[in-house]
C-alpha cells in the first residue's frame, strides 16, 4: 500500500453491497467499514463521512453514490476511500461520471485495498474496471455452465467425489480410492447379508478405517444415503436427468438391487408403526415456518402448524381442502392438449435447425482453422526468404496459436454442447403432458407428487395453499390465468400467433443465451431491438446498454430469430 501524508485532502468513504446477488465474493458491509478504516488509519486520511448503500451497481443512479459525488463536485470533499473499485459503479455512466471528475480535478484520488487512483492514471485502466466486472461474471457463468453440461454428456459427475473416490489431479476422471473404496464395497457386501443392522455395518467400516467427513464415523444416515446411491454401480442424477458414468464401478448393479430389496423389507415395520398419512412432512406453516402435522379427530383428518417455535395463530384445516386445492393447481397445470401438440411439434423443428446451424459453425470453424494452417505456412515463407525477422514471425505465430486454440475450443464445444441443451425443454414439455393426464383422474398421491416436482416450499397460510413454481410452471400458470380470462372456448382453438408467444415465454426460460449460426453478412440490427446487435461474422449477439432481455427478435433480412439472455 503506498502511504503519503494526506492532510489537504478529504475522504469520504463508500461502502456498497447489492442486495440480491454478490453474496459469495463480496465483504459485507461491516467489514468493508473495517478495510476502509484501516486504509484510513494507514494513510492518516481526514474521513468527513461515511456512505454505506445496498443496492446492486449494474443499472445507474444510486441515490447515496449520487449524493457523495454531487457534494464532493461542490467541494465538500475531494477524495474517496473504498474497498474495491467495483463497489463504486459496474456501469460506464456512473464509472464514467467518476472518471470525469477524476480528470477535471474536483476528484483527486480513489483509494481502494488493492490501488491508488488519482487523475494521472490511465483513464482506460478505470474504465475497464467500472465496466468488466459486470461482462465477466456473465460470462463465467455461462462457461461455467457450458462445462458442467459438456462433463455431463461425456458421463463425467462434476460434483465434488463420493466417499470411496478421488479424482485423478489435472484431469476430471473419478477412480476408486485405493484403501475408502474398498471398504464403501464392504458397506454394500455385508448389507446384501441381510445379517447386520445398519449400525453394525457402519461400526464394522469404522474399525477398519472408513472414516467421513473430519475424519469422524459415519452418521447411520450418511451409511443409508450409500447404500441407496445408484452412483456405486456407476448411474447418477444431475438436473432430474440420469447419466451413465464413465467413474469406477464399486460394485455391480446386481448387489447393488440385492441391498435395495433388503434395505425396502428392512424398513416396512417401521413404516407401519406410524399411522400413514398423505401429507405428512409435506407443508410448512405459512406464518411460523414449523411443519404442518396431521391429526385425527372425529373421523376427519386435519392438517395444523406443530407450532414448535414461537405462539403461531394459524388454525386446523381439513385435509379435503387442501386436497381440492392440489386439484385445482394441478389443473391450473393442464393446459389444453393442442398447446402441448405445439410445443412439441416446436421443438422437434428447433432440433433440427439447431442440428444445421451446428453443422453450419463446425463447417465454419473448420474452415477458419484451416485458414490459419494457411497463413501459418506462410509466414513460414516468409521467414525462410528472410522478408520477415525471427521476432516478427515469433510475433505473429503466437497470435495465430491464440486464435486457433480459441478456435479448437469452439469447434469442441460446438460438437458436444448440441442436444443436451434442449432436455430441460423436453422435459418441461413431459410435464406439462403429465399434468392433462393427472388432472382428468382422481389420485392424490399422484397429484401431491407431481406438485412436489413442479413447485418448492409447499406451505399453508390462512387455510391456503401457496407453492413456489420452479422454473418453466410459473409460466405455464399464468398462460392458463390468461386463457381462462379471455375465453375457454378460444383457448382450445388458439391462433397460431397465440401459441408462438406461449412457446417463445418458455423457450426463452429453458434456452439460454446463445449464439447462432446466422450465415454471412455483416453488422445487423434487431428489428424491434435497437439496441442489439448481430455480429454475422463474429457469430455473436453484442448486448448494448439499454437493451430489452427476455425477448425474441428477428435478425432483419436474415430470418433467424435470434434469443437475448
Ligand atoms: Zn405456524
Amino acid at each position: 500500500m503506498i502511504q503519503t501524508k494526506n492532510i489537504q485532502l478529504k475522504h469520504f468513504i463508500y461502502v456498497r453491497k447489492s442486495t440480491r446477488d454478490e453474496k459469495r465474493q463480496v465483504l459485507s458491509i461491516g467489514s468493508q467499514f473495517e478495510a476502509a478504516d484501516n486504509i484510513a488509519g494507514t494513510n492518516c486520511c481526514n474521513v468527513i463521512q461515511r456512505f454505506a448503500e445496498e443496492q446492486s451497481a449494474l443499472k445507474p443512479g444510486r441515490p447515496l453514490l449520487n449524493e457523495m459525488l454531487d457534494r464532493i463536485e461542490r467541494g465538500e470533499a475531494n477524495a474517496i476511500i473504498c474497498w474495491k473499485l467495483d463497489r463504486l459503479a459496474r456501469n460506464m455512466v456512473d464509472g464514467g461520471r467518476i472518471i470525469q471528475m477524476l480528470q477535471d480535478g474536483s476528484l483527486k484520488e480513489i483509494r481502494t485495498y488493492e490501488k491508488l487512483w488519482t487523475p494521472v492514471d490511465n483513464v482506460i485502466h478505470l474504465a475497464i474496471e467500472f465496466g468488466s466486472a459486470n461482462q465477466y461474471s456473465r460470462d463465467l457463468s455461462v462457461n461455467l455452465k457450458r462445462g458442467i453440461r459438456t462433463r455431463l454428456s461425456q458421463g463425467i459427475w462434476p460434483g465434488v467425489a463420493r466417499l470411496g473416490y478421488y479424482r485423478v489431479p489435472g484431469t476430471r476422471r473419478l477412480v476408486m480410492h485405493p484403501s475408502k473404496g474398498p471398504l464403501v464395497r464392504k458397506v454394500f457386501k455385508l448389507a446384501a447379508k441381510g445379517t447386520h443392522s445398519i449400525r453394525e455395518i457402519r461400526d464394522l467400516v469404522f474399525e477398519q478405517g472408513l472414516r467421513g467427513n473430519g475424519e469422524r464415523s459415519l452418521t447411520i444416515s450418511a451409511t443409508h444415503r450409500i447404500l441407496h446411491d445408484g452412483f456405486y454401480h456407476g448411474v447418477f442424477e444431475y438436473g432430474g436427468a440420469k447419466y451413465e458414468g464413465v467413474h469406477d464401478k464399486l460394485v455391480s448393479k446386481e448387489l447393488f438391487d440385492q441391498v435395495q430389496a433388503i434395505l425396502r423389507v428392512r424398513t416396512r415395520p417401521r413404516k407401519r408403526e406410524l399411522k400413514r398419512f398423505l401429507y405428512r412432512r409435506t407443508f410448512r406453516c405459512g406464518e411460523c415456518g414449523c411443519y404442518i402435522t396431521t391429526e385425527t379427530q372425529k373421523g376427519h383428518n386435519y392438517l395444523h402448524c406443530t407450532k414448535r417455535r414461537s405462539t403461531c395463530v394459524q388454525k386446523y384445516v381439513r385435509e379435503e381442502i387442501i386436497g381440492g386445492q392440489i386439484d385445482k393447481l394441478v389443473h391450473d397445470l393442464a393446459l389444453p392438449r393442442i398447446w402441448i401438440n405445439f410445443c412439441e411439434s416446436e421443438i422437434v423443428r428447433e432440433k433440427v435447425l439447431d442440428a444445421k446451424a451446428v453443422e453450419k459453425r463446425v463447417q465454419l470453424l473448420s474452415a477458419a482453422l484451416a485458414e490459419l494452417d494457411v497463413k501459418l505456412d506462410r509466414y513460414l515463407d516468409l521467414l525462410a526468404e528472410r522478408t520477415i525477422s525471427q521476432n516478427e514471425y515469433a510475433f505473429k505465430r503466437d497470435r495465430l496459436e491464440a486464435q486457433r486454440a480459441k478456435l479448437s475450443e469452439e469447434l469442441r464445444l460446438s460438437r458436444t454442447d448440441h442436444g443436451t441443451r434442449f432436455e430441460p425443454l423436453e422435459e418441461f414439455i413431459r410435464g406439462l403432458n403429465e399434468a392433462t393426464v393427472l388432472d382428468s383422474v382422481e389420485n392424490p398421491s399422484e397429484k401431491l407428487r407431481f406438485l412436489r416436482k413442479t413447485g418448492s416450499n409447499l406451505s399453508i397460510r390462512d387455510g391456503l395453499l401457496i407453492v413456489d413454481w420452479k422454473k418453466g410452471w410459473n409460466c405455464a400458470v399464468l398462460w392458463q390465468r390468461k386463457l381462462v380470462l379471455v375465453n375457454r372456448k378460444s383457448a382450445k382453438n388458439p391462433s397460431r400467433s397465440t401459441m408462438r408467444r406461449f412457446w417463445n415465454d418458455i423457450r426463452t426460460t429453458f434456452i439460454p443465451a446463445e449464439v447462432m449460426a446466422i450465415g454471412t453478412g455483416s453488422v445487423v440490427q434487431l428489428r424491434d431491438q435497437p439496441n442489439v446487435l448481430v455480429d454475422a461474422r463474429e457469430e455473436q449477439a453484442v448486448f448494448l446498454p439499454g437493451a430489452v432481455r427476455n425477448r425474441t427478435g428477428r435478425a432483419a433480412g436474415l430470418g433467424l430469430e435470434l434469443v437475448c439472455p
